[in-house]
Formats: C-alpha cells, sequence, structure tokens
C-alpha cells in the first residue's frame, strides 16, 4: 500500500466552529463534504483531541466558514495550530454569529453554514459528524481555497506572482528556511507580508521577535532548507 496516494485526493479548506455556553472556539478542517442535496446533508471529520470536537459533541450544532483563496496563511494557522484550550481564537478576528449564535468568520470568507448534528460515526482517530445543514448564506462572491492551494503557498510556492525583485547585494541570502513546527518555509524572495516583513529579506535579519506566520514558532524552530 502507498498512501502517497491518499495525497492525492482533493479537498476544501474550512473553518468549522462551535460553542459551549459563552465559549466560542474553531479549528481549521479540510475533511468536509456535502453528501446528500434533500435534506442537505453535510460529513465533517474532526479529530477527537481538538476542543472544537468536544464543543460540537455537546452542543450538537456546528457552524462552516468557507474560506477564499486569498485567506492568509496566518489566519489558517490561527485556527489550525493553536488550541482553544490555550487561547481564544475568536479575540482579535472579526465573527458574526448564526441564528443558534455559533461563530462564523466575516473577514476572507465566501459563505457559511449553520448545522444540526444527526448522527455520528467513530472513525478511530476522528469522528464523522452527520450533519443537517439549518442556514447557508453567501458573503461574497470569490474562489474558495483548496487544501492543495493552501499547502502551495505553505511551502512558498506559491502561484502568486509576488514582487519578488531582490537587489543584487542580496541575492546570496537567499537560503529557504522551514518551521520544523508546521513545515512552513519562509522564502526570502517573498518575505512574509502578513509581518510586514518586505520581500528581498534573508531569514537572518528578521528581528528576533519575529514568529512563524503559520504557527506562532520562534526563529528558533527554523532550519535551513537542505
Ligand atoms: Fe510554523
Amino acid at each position: 500500500m502507498n498512501l502517497k496516494a491518499m495525497h492525492r485526493i482533493s479537498y476544501g479548506l474550512y473553518i468549522v466552529a462551535s460553542k459551549r455556553g459563552e465559549s466560542l472556539n474553531g479549528q481549521a478542517a479540510n475533511a468536509l463534504i456535502q453528501v446528500s442535496s434533500d435534506p442537505v446533508t453535510i460529513v465533517a471529520g474532526l479529530n477527537k483531541q481538538n476542543l472544537t470536537h468536544e464543543y460540537i459533541a455537546q452542543e450538537g450544532r456546528l457552524s462552516v466558514s468557507i474560506l477564499e483563496q486569498d485567506t492568509p496563511i496566518s489566519l489558517i494557522g490561527h485556527f489550525g495550530f493553536r488550541s482553544g484550550r490555550d487561547t481564544d481564537k475568536f479575540s482579535g478576528v472579526n465573527f458574526g454569529l448564526t441564528g443558534s449564535g455559533l461563530p462564523y468568520l466575516t473577514d476572507h470568507t465566501l459563505a457559511y453554514l449553520e448545522a444540526v448534528v444527526i448522527g455520528t460515526m467513530d472513525a478511530g482517530t476522528h469522528t464523522l459528524f452527520w450533519c443537517k445543514v439549518t442556514d447557508a448564506q453567501v458573503l461574497k462572491e470569490g474562489v474558495p481555497m483548496t487544501y492543495a492551494y493552501y499547502q502551495q503557498v505553505k511551502k512558498g510556492s506559491t502561484p502568486h506572482t509576488a514582487p519578488t525583485f531582490i537587489p543584487k547585494d542580496q541575492q546570496k541570502h537567499t537560503d529557504r528556511y522551514v518551521c520544523k513546527v508546521c513545515g512552513y518555509i519562509y522564502d526570502p524572495e517573498k518575505g512574509d507580508p502578513d509581518g510586514n516583513i518586505p520581500p528581498g529579506t534573508p531569514f537572518q535579519d528578521l528581528p528576533a521577535h519575529w514568529v512563524c506566520p503559520v504557527c506562532g514558532a520562534s526563529k528558533g524552530d527554523f532550519e535551513k532548507e537542505e
């Protein structure tokens, strides 16, 4: 069996959220599909260790924010590489509430869904939540994010034609550095626009307080790309 075959499956990328009392939480998720049109039914596969899983299992409801392709990877990292047990993920991001009071992102979100859990299936590390969609709204037109696109951008091979001019005297500082925590690649050609690091900034010149835009790891958690 060659598990690399699994990497050929395509996915979208979403923020799945729920609540417990007044407490809101959400996480990045790629295992989410529509499986039926009448009733409109989706299935979301979520890791049992995640706080969002706990909230959904108790609340019996979830929301889905459908991200646009241009979503900053820092926003996805915020929901994907941090735990709601350590941080309030919805403080500092713009969000609205569905009719049932579940949070959905209002920035970089094309549409959102609200759904009620109608069944679950144990899938080992994950639970599959079968959900009937109870509300769905389009926020804006755009191209939805795919998991493949996110991986490309994170690995520094973004299809964007970024402003990549590098002055000649800096061209020797073009080594790329890999985050050992999340796999993000710092590419001096691109800099880190989300962190106000202009294109052409060598890794060595990043300020000491600079952190991985995806997972928040420090500079010391990076190693030179082989
Ligand atoms: Fe990282």
